[in-house]
């Protein structure tokens, strides 16, 4: 690929390349734009078929977490790692202090976290050697019931707008996937009265929740088609599709997971059905902002208070889309780049401190 043309056309700032010869610690770390803060997102270890997929990858990881974190109102930029290898082979004390002090040499333009087949233990290994690393045992734990509760707070925003009421008691919902955020999620929606339905393809996490609540389970195949009035994706991506979207009864999608749309003119194609759609990237955002209170000192208070406004941004969102006459998700989108570029000029002018 042409990578600084692709820089250039989407303005990354920084692709950097490491490798360590003893560990055989191999990867690319993408800072897409740090106007708001130090890029933070976390690092990903995937066996990538070539190097070529490894960069696209982290291009497009690292520019999604500018938007994501600009649009959850911390002041962060996006930034993501790519580690080349199989997690079940390279993993070390010495591979994670490698990339520790790697991570350090970026002197804090890079913050680091956990994220696919990197866990809590592997990021105490790199705490050893760096001081930009967040997603920590000792202080913020694991984000899942802050993504949980962010998702009922947005689920809450979004049938407001599209019932005209914010109280989910007696509507159905359909939860796809019950593992760390959807165990959570059912929860909330129990505790407010919502009627809810599962599907999971794992019968250990559908117990789990059927052992604690009272729901109603669906074969994995039969989620998409099921009568309810919402919708909430929280196991994979592009799980909105030309397949799916057809056997639709549900009037909202509102979950955890990430790029929930396969592509993106499904947002108009869920618009023209009627179907309001919250985009994946505001309504998940619970677990960075939880991450984040931990770089400014953790208060698990606070991370919930920041958590609840992802309520207050999705009916901004909405605004914006009805507005100009967009789809929800361009229109998050907008209020990113906003946000983005207001704050740019904020900072214009030089002031002592
Ligand atoms: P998880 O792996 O703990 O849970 C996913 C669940 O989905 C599992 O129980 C799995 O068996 C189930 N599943 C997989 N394929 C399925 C299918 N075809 N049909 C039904 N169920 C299926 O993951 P998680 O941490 O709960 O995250 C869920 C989603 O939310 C992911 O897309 C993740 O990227 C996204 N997300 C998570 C967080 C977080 O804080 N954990 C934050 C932001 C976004």
């Amino acid at each position: 690929m042409k990578k600084f043309d692709y820089m250039a056309k989407y303005g990354y700032e920084q692709l950097v390349y490491f490798y360590d010869k003893e560990t055989g610690l191999k990867g690319i770390t993408c800072i897409h734009d740090t106007t708001l803060g130090p890029a933070l997102g976390g690092t990903r270890l995937w066996n990538y078929a070539s190097e070529d997929e490894a960069v696209v990858d982290v291009l497009r990881l690292a520019r999604g977490m500018t938007y994501k974190n600009a649009a959850a109102g911390l002041n962060l930029g996006g930034g993501k790692t790519v580690l080349i290898g199989d997690a079940s082979k390279v993993k070390s004390e010495a591979y994670w202090r490698a990339f520790g002090r790697y991570v350090q040499s970026l002197n804090g333009r890079y913050i680091t976290a956990e994220d696919v087949n990197t866990s809590v233990d592997d990021m105490d290994y790199v705490l050893m050697e760096t001081d930009y690393v967040t997603g920590l045992r000792k202080t913020s734990g694991d984000p899942s019931p802050f993504t949980a509760y962010g998702v009922y707070c947005g689920m809450k925003a979004t049938c407001k707008e599209k019932f005209g009421s914010d109280s989910l008691k007696g509507l159905k919902v359909a939860v796809q996937g019950v593992g760390h955020v959807g165990y959570y999620l059912v929860k909330h929606l129990i505790e407010e009265g919502a009627e809810v339905i599962i599907a999971d393809i794992k019968q250990e996490n559908i117990d789990k929740v059927t052992n604690d609540f009272n729901v109603t389970v669906v074969n994995p195949d039969e989620i998409y088609g099921v009568e309810c009035d919402v919708y909430a994706p929280c196991a994979l991506g592009a799980t909105v599709n030309d397949e799916t979207i057809p056997q639709f009864k549900c009037k909202v999608i509102a979950g955890a997971a990430n790029n929930v749309l396969k592509e993106l003119h499904h947002a108009k194609v869920l618009e023209d059905k009627g179907i309001l759609y919250a985009p994946d990237y505001v309504i998940n955002a619970g677990g960075v902002i939880n991450v984040y209170q931990e770089i400014l000192g953790y208060d698990y208070d606070e991370a919930r208070n920041k958590t609840r406004k992802i309520y207050d941004r999705l009916l901004e969102v909405y605004q914006i889309a009805k507005e100009e006459g967009i789809t929800t998700a361009e229109a998050a989108d907008k209020m990113a780049e906003k946000r983005i570029n207001t704050m740019k000029n904020v900072r214009h002018n030089y002031i002592k401190r």
